[in-house]
């Protein structure tokens, strides 16, 4: 992922009106049936990166009582960065991928620290936060601070790419040249907003929803569907990377990150600062568990501490969150 505020040359042909148009629509889309997200009613730089890093991957219905059950045990910056890495871990529950609550605590930490409490507004200092990539800082200067910055989440990307290159792939650095060409100035928050949100409810991955769509005078990609096959432009076939589908074929039970997140969850079911041995762990973490499966659980415990997600004690085969 990335971001850029330059307005680079559009590798596709565009042109202004069809661009104008596209923009009117889109945003007076938004404006009627965007969705009333908590995050969208705030400008605190603090409360947009937790909703960011919880929005990475989870879906938005998931995060939304989560986002405020956790503002509300740490309503500040300051509340965050003075926890234990084991408080945060643990009011991440329910949201996987623990390493997220991690990243949230450094940067809290960091903006306290390089920054006397005061968040940066530009993405390149953003980016220099522990834990924060590009689609963050991007995101984090557009939505707190209405900076006009392009950048791309998966939403975005898609969205892009089948408006002016139609339905094939798009490298993402061509991707971010057009979501700086098209950015309309002056409105790089509604816009961005109104693009996250058209990926979400309308030109999902799967089965675009063309038919309803408020852009589609102005979309390559329906023409060309239109055009190749009607029966197909309403629900065009997905477009899965193959990794993903190679991922989809292993039960997610057998994965790394399922034991992983188990781990975590056990441990989190401890009262603070109580241990779990190996021996207890073991036949809670993997269901068919054996003794020879020792070796590999003590290297799955040693990938979490490595991360901050555990602390373990090797002298006694102890493990127990932060
Ligand atoms: S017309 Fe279809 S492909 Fe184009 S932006 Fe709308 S939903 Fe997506």
């Amino acid at each position: 992922m990335s971001t850029s505020e330059s307005s680079p040359a559009l590798p596709v042909v565009l042109d202004a009106q069809r661009l104008a148009t596209l923009h009117r629509h889109l945003l007076a889309w938004f404006e009627q049936y965007g969705r009333d997200l908590p995050w969208r009613r705030t400008r605190d730089p603090y409360r947009i990166l937790v909703s960011e890093l919880m929005l990475q991957q989870t879906q938005v219905e998931r995060v939304r009582p989560k986002y405020e059950a956790f503002l509300q045990q740490f309503p500040t910056l300051e509340a965050l960065a003075q926890a234990s890495p084991g408080e945060v871990i643990r009011a991440w529950s329910g949201l996987g991928y623990n390493r997220r609550a991690l990243h949230l605590q450094r940067a809290a930490r960091a903006v306290l620290e390089q920054y006397g409490g005061r968040f940066p507004d530009t993405p390149a200092a953003l980016e220099r936060l522990p834990g924060i990539g590009p689609y963050t800082a991007g995101a984090v200067a557009c939505f707190a601070f209405e900076r006009d910055v392009a950048f791309m989440d998966t939403n975005i990307r898609r969205v892009l790419t089948r408006l002016f290159a139609g339905p094939a792939a798009l490298a993402d650095r061509e991707v971010l040249r057009i979501a700086a060409a098209v950015l309309p100035a002056g409105q790089g928050w509604a816009w961005n907003q109104a693009l996250i949100e058209l990926g979400a409810l309308v030109c999902t991955a799967a089965r675009p929803r063309c038919q309803g769509c408020p852009v589609r005078s102005a979309c390559h990609a329906y023409a060309v569907w239109r055009a190749s096959d009607a029966q197909v432009f309403d629900a065009p076939p997905p477009t899965r990377p193959a990794r993903a589908i190679a991922e989809r074929r292993a039960p997610f039970e057998t994965t790394q990150r399922y034991f992983r997140g188990r781990v975590v969850e056990l441990l989190r079911g401890l009262p603070p600062g109580a241990w779990m041995s190996l021996a207890e762990l073991g036949p809670q973490v993997k269901r068919d568990w054996r003794e020879v499966d020792r070796a590999w659980l003590q290297q799955l415990l040693e990938g979490l501490a490595q991360d901050g997600l555990i602390e373990l004690d090797r002298e006694t085969g102890r493990a127990r969150l932060p």
